[in-house]
C-alpha cells in the first residue's frame, strides 16, 4: 500500500532514549501530520470494519492516540488498559516482567462482556510483554481477542512469538 511509505517517513528514531543504548521509535511527528495520522488510521479501520468486533482495547499511553478513531469509525467502544492506579473503579489485573522489574494492566470490570470480540490497539511491539499482558486480560474476563494491531513492530525482539499464536498486524517493521 503506498500509504506505509508516507507513514513510516513519520517516525523518528531517538538514539539513547529513555537510556543508553535504546533506539527509541517516536511516533509524535506522524501526529503533527494529519494526511500521515489518518492514513494510518485508515489502514485499521478498512481491515477490522467488517469483523464484527465491538471492542477497541487500547494500552497507555500510545494505544489512547490511535485506537479510539479506530474505534469511532468501526462502531466499538472504547476501553482504555491503564497502568496501576489510574482507574477508578474495580478492576482486574495482569502483572508482567520487563527488562528490569515489573509492570502491571489494570481494567475495569464490566467494560468488556464475556464473547465480546476485540481488537488490542497499541504503538509498538518490542518483547511482546504489553499485549500478552493485555490478552491475558480481555481472555480472562471471557473476550475473544480477534487480533492485535501496532504501527511499528521491532521484529529482531521476536515479540510475536510470545502472542500464544494470536495475529499481530503491523503497518512498518524496524530492524
Ligand atoms: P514490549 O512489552 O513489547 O517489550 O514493549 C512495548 C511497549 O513499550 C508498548 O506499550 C510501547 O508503547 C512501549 N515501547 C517500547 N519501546 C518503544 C519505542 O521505541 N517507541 C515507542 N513509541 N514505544 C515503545
Amino acid at each position: 500500500d503506498p500509504r506505509i511509505h508516507g507513514i513510516k517517513t513519520k517516525i523518528g528514531v531517538v538514539p539513547n532514549f529513555p537510556k543508553p543504548g535504546i533506539m527509541f521509535q517516536d511516533i509524535t511527528p506522524l501526529l503533527l501530520d494529519p494526511k500521515a495520522f489518518k492514513d494510518a488510521v485508515d489502514l485499521f479501520v478498512e481491515r477490522y470494519k467488517d469483523k464484527s468486533i465491538s471492542v477497541v482495547a487500547g494500552i497507555e499511553a500510545r494505544g489512547f492516540i490511535f485506537g479510539p478513531p479506530i474505534a469511532l469509525a468501526i462502531g466499538a467502544k472504547f476501553v482504555p488498559l491503564r497502568k496501576p492506579r489510574k482507574l477508578p473503579g474495580e478492576v482486574i489485573f495482569e502483572e508482567y516482567v520487563l527488562e528490569y522489574g515489573s509492570d502491571c494492566l489494570e481494567m475495569h470490570l464490566g467494560a468488556v462482556e464475556p464473547g465480546e470480540r476485540v481488537l488490542v490497539v497499541d504503538d509498538l511491539i518490542a518483547t511482546g510483554g504489553t499485549l500478552c499482558a493485555a490478552m491475558n486480560l480481555l481472555e480472562r474476563v471471557g473476550a475473544v481477542v480477534v487480533e492485535c494491531a501496532c504501527l511499528i513492530e521491532l521484529p529482531d525482539l521476536k515479540g510475536r512469538g510470545r502472542l500464544n499464536g494470536k495475529p499481530l498486524y503491523v503497518l512498518v517493521e524496524y530492524q
